[in-house]
């Protein structure tokens, strides 16, 4: 190349790009006495100002187009190896994972970016979209690490499989177990908890709940716990602003009590035995739709409660002795009132009540965690109700962190991530790419 450059030069030049690592085609009309390093730079130059041209042509097509473009190049060097069905399911007494739903139609309409790439069994990126001082724009890729990521063609019945699942079994051997989904409103913990919508329509059979309990019946019927004669009880219950309400009893208020050797009690609860899936099916659509009634949205406080669906294993004995005992917990919106348009007082304080319970079941869990005989459960009502859960050698734990890809949600899904975090002690890596 350099002697031929030294004389005229006319004609195509097929040349790999040191930016971008791409083949570029060069029409070459007459260079005299250049050299090689000229002549790169040359290239380069006009490499880089087709590029923006055409970015901010495309601008105009979508906003933010230069990210869109950017997260491309960066997931095409990504390795990607999704978790599937015939992945080996571990034994965690924590287990924290993280699910991604795929973007919306409006989303797609309104050429939302996606944000979020799972990379595999445990890792997950968040591309940060950021400028700096002098408007260049980069990513911020954040690198989280958890113990399950779904990404968004995952179905409920994947994301059961490595969550819950392994928890039923648990209550059967006597303990206590609790599976939560945690998240921004809108990022599918309703999905992933009560079924999939299909518009405003939800498909009971096909959430955690009733997987959950489709396998309480499958292991009741075996002859290894056949023996232990163990009956099921569902009850299904709502905590907004610290009051707990009866899902299957039209939302009547309920007292919570705490006796002297630290009992606590859902005063009046309606705990219904149940003989077969299709029961709790029955009252899970019950209970979902006595928590949405009644709603605008303007009023939309099924995203600012928790819901807790118990599935009891009780001796049949006189005394109905507790056996073990399975809460399934769709979590109020982790959102921080920040998007709150309107700030009166029942927002504020309903917006206070969610931090205090989501700080307060961070705390507990990590006492789970240490195996530590203080529990800190008296800071909400929601730990308060799901004391037991947190106490005894055999009780398990799942978070399933529930995020939305969106560029718009981003602050968001970092949040979600690194409220995550404090139940691990990996570092969370980053690195920029301009
Ligand atoms: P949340 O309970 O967290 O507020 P929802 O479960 O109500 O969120 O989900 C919000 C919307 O996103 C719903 O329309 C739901 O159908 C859709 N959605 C959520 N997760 C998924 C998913 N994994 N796949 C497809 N659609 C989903
Ligand atoms: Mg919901």
């Amino acid at each position: 190349m350099e002697a031929s450059l030294s004389r005229l030069l006319t004609g195509l030049l097929v040349y790999i790009s040191r930016s971008d690592g791409r083949v570029h085609l060069a029409t070459v009309k007459s260079v005299d006495g250049v050299n090689s390093s000229i002549m790169v730079e040359w290239l380069e130059r006009s490499i880089g100002r087709r590029k923006e041209v055409s970015s901010s042509k495309n601008e105009a097509h979508r906003p933010n187009q230069k990210f869109y473009d950017m997260i491309q190049d960066f997931r095409e060097t990504l390795e990607v190896t999704p978790l599937s069905a015939s992945d080996l399911v571990e034994a965690h007494r924590i287990c924290v994972c993280v699910r991604k739903r795929p973007l919306s139609k409006q989303e797609v309409k309104k050429k939302e970016i996606d944000v979020v790439s799972v990379r595999g069994k445990g890792a997950v990126l968040v591309h940060e979209p950021k400028q700096k001082v002098d408007l260049t724009k980069y990513l911020d890729n954040q690198v989280f690490q958890f113990d399950y990521c779904f990404d968004e063609t995952s179905t409920n019945d994947l994301v059961y499989r490595f969550t819950a699942k392994p928890l039923v079994q648990s209550i059967f051997e006597g303990a206590m177990a609790t599976c939560f989904a945690y998240g921004q409103t809108g990022s599918g913990k309703t999905h992933t908890m009560g079924g999939d919508f299909t518009g405003k329509l939800q498909n009971s059979s096909k959430g955690i709940y009733a997987l959950a309990a489709q396998d309480v019946f499958a292991l009741l019927s075996q002859r290894r716990y056949a023996s232990l004669d163990l009956c099921p009880y569902v009850s299904f219950f709502e905590i907004y602003k610290g009051k707990v309400y009866d899902l299957l009893n039209k939302k009547a208020e309920l007292r919570v009590l705490e006796d002297d050797r630290q009992q606590v009690q859902v005063v009046g609860l309606q705990e219904e035995y149940v003989s077969s899936v299709e029961e709790v099916i029955k009252m899970i659509e019950m209970g979902s739709t006595c928590r949405t009634s009644g709603q605008t949205s303007a009023n939309a406080n099924s995203s600012r409660s928790h819901a807790v669906l118990q599935i009891a294993l009780r001796c049949s004995d006189r005394a109905k002795t507790l056996h073990g005992k399975f809460s399934l917990v769709d979590l109020a919106g982790n959102e921080r009132g920040t998007d709150v348009s309107c700030n009166d007082r029942s927002t504020l304080v309903e917006t206070a009540e969610i931090n205090r319970s989501l700080l307060a079941l961070t705390e507990c869990i990590r006492s789970l965690g240490r195996n530590s005989d203080h529990i800190p459960f008296r800071m909400s009502t929601l730990t308060k109700v799901l004391r037991d859960s947190f106490i005894g050698e055999k009780s398990r734990t799942c978070m399933i962190a529930t995020v939305s890809p969106g560029m718009a949600s981003c602050d968001y899904t970092m949040n979600t991530l690194r409220y995550f975090l404090v139940f691990f002690h990996f570092p969370q890596t980053s690195y920029n790419i301009e």
